[in-house]
């Protein structure tokens, strides 16, 4: 029994609306990459309207992949 589809093909929805200070009103965002950090990634949230940078989140890594080392 699956509840709801699975996630995965809808990873790049737009996220939700957010207050943009230029517009002055709550507009549709852009998410788009802005950093790549050793734990996981910045992105950033820009008004679809004016291109505003108007938040960012931080998105972790699920968990940090332990790769052994070579030990012979
Ligand atoms: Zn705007």
């Amino acid at each position: 029994m699956r509840p709801r589809p699975e996630p995965g093909e809808f990873e790049e929805f737009q996220a939700s609306a957010l207050f943009c200070p230029r517009c002055q009103r709550a507009q549709p965002v852009r998410e788009r990459l802005l950093l790549v950090l050793p734990d996981g990634e910045l992105r950033e949230y820009r008004c679809e309207a004016c291109g505003t940078s108007v938040g960012q989140r931080r998105v972790t890594a699920e968990r940090p992949s332990l790769v052994p080392g070579i030990l012979g």
